[in-house]
């Protein structure tokens, strides 16, 4: 589907690296790896030549099959709308899927991400059983199709497949539109193992676990399946609604966020989801922790959860990332906007996320790759498979080959350097993004994934099924 032998070197005319900004940055790879990365050269014969190259940015959290009922949950409904009525249409959508259309749903998604700009997705996948339950004779059935999608599309997959076995704290038998989703201990343990099988083949994938939230999996279970992570990433939903934070006050004599950082050995493999309401105390114990808080702007404020406090937090040295979430709207530089406007609508402050060395735009984009790939499970030397470089992150010899590069666009007249990324994220509609590259193969080229229309063909056909069945 994608060439076989890709060019072997890019240029830039304006490369951000690790160390800063460059110019006329030349970039090798082989085998799915930048080899070498030279400045103030020329182009060679043969080089695909961009204006401006950005390292691609991993999205730290996808439920891709959400993708298809976006614009479908804003009408009124008879009660409070919220979080709670939000997830009751979502449960009756996940009911319907058969496995070829989780696959159908998800490479849209995940043509959508690299359009985008990312190049990578840890997919929090909950969709186990066949609808009502009953168990699909492969464990792996629908991480089969997740693994499919991502390779239908190139990007870059973490799988985190959910732990799920409860409705609410105290261990509350789930509900019966939870049965797709319920596993035991042991079950979970045979779905990691499949699970692990699935993804052999696909190129640099990274297995991790994923307690769905503390309503959803009891202490005890929580401390079973952690070892079950080897030392793949350990993602978890925590503290997205105020009511989740009264429920665990009451059953586990903490807030979430305190309970998990006293009672587990939270460290840089986590990455705790939302974790919108934060007393400082938590919000402290979190950065001091090395864990990454993953963000999803876009869907927080769809859903009304609330804002992190990412300015205090990173001016304590916490890390975070984004991510899509529901992927309502699958968009970076909206993702990163957004964060950054919570913070000046709440705060009254502008550029709360600067440094003396860094714009705003350039901190954000730094921070949601760095705290995306620790998320992730790559360059941070976090998985057993790994032969990740345990320093640097970005564009440099020994990275995986996942590259940006930004359109000649009216946007970034007169623009350099740090400028770029304030363009890029605050002044510019879509359409910066020119070439994306994955493992050294480009997906995507004057902004359109070459598989964009077969992929949106059968997005199309399962989703008009799907809403008439
Ligand atoms: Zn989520």
């Amino acid at each position: 589907m994608y060439p076989t032998v890709p060019a072997s070197g890019l240029h830039f005319k304006t490369a951000l690296l690790p160390q800063g900004w460059a110019r006329n940055v030349r970039i090798e790879h082989a085998g799915g790896r930048i080899t070498r990365i030279e400045q103030g050269v020329k182009p060679a014969s043969g080089d695909e030549r961009g204006l401006v190259g950005l390292p691609g940015i991993p999205n730290l959290h996808s439920h891709a099959f959400q993708r298809g009922m976006a614009g479908l949950t804003e009408r009124h409904g008879v009660n409070h709308d919220g979080f709670w009525s939000w997830r009751k249409l979502m449960y009756r959508f996940a009911a319907r899927l058969a496995p070829e259309d989780l696959q159908a749903l998800a490479a849209q998604a995940y043509v959508e991400m690299l359009e985008a700009g990312f190049t990578r997705v840890c997919e929090f996948h909950y969709l186990h059983h066949a609808p009502g339950g009953a168990r699909y004779a492969n464990p792996a059935e629908m991480v089969e199709r997740i693994a499919a999608a991502a390779a239908d599309t190139g990007i870059g997959l973490s799988l985190l497949p959910v732990f799920y076995a409860h409705s609410s704290f105290g261990g509350a038998a789930p509900a019966a539109e939870q049965a797709r989703f319920v596993n035991d201990v042991d079950g979970y343990g045979q779905l990691l193992e499949a699970s692990r099988t699935a993804l052999t083949g696909l190129h640099a994938a990274r297995l991790g676990i994923a307690p769905h939230s503390l309503r959803a999996a009891t202490p005890e279970e929580l401390r079973d399946i952690l070892p079950l992570a080897a030392d793949g990433p350990v993602h978890i939903h925590i503290a997205e609604q105020p009511r989740e934070v009264i429920e665990c006050e009451a059953m586990l004599g903490a807030r979430p966020v305190q309970w998990l950082l006293n009672e587990m050995p939270v460290d840089a493999r986590w990455c705790l989801i939302h974790a919108t309401h934060v007393t400082g105390d938590e919000l402290a114990g979190l950065a001091a922790s090395g864990a990454v808080a993953g963000l999803c702007p876009i869907t927080e404020a769809n859903l009304g959860d609330g804002l992190f406090p990412v300015a205090t937090y990173q001016a304590q040295g916490g890390r975070f990332g984004v991510g899509t979430d529901s992927n309502l709207l699958i968009d970076l530089a909206e993702e990163l906007r957004l964060l950054d406007y919570g913070q000046r609508l709440r705060n009254g402050i502008r550029n709360a996320l600067a440094t003396p060395e860094r714009s705003t735009g350039r901190a954000l984009f730094e921070a949601t790759l760095q705290g995306g790939l620790r998320a992730s499970g790559v360059g941070m030397g976090a998985s057993a498979d790994s032969d990740e470089p345990a320093s640097a992150v970005g564009l440099h010899a020994g990275a995986h080959a996942d590259i940006l590069s930004l359109a000649d666009h009216v946007a970034l007249t007169g623009r350099g350097d740090d400028a770029i990324l304030d363009s890029f994220i605050y002044a510019a509609r879509p359409g910066l993004i020119d070439c994306v590259w994955r493992a050294g193969h480009k997906l995507v080229c004057n902004g359109v994934h070459a598989q964009r229309a077969s992929i949106a063909t059968r997005f199309r056909a399962t989703l008009q099924r799907l809403l008439n069945e």
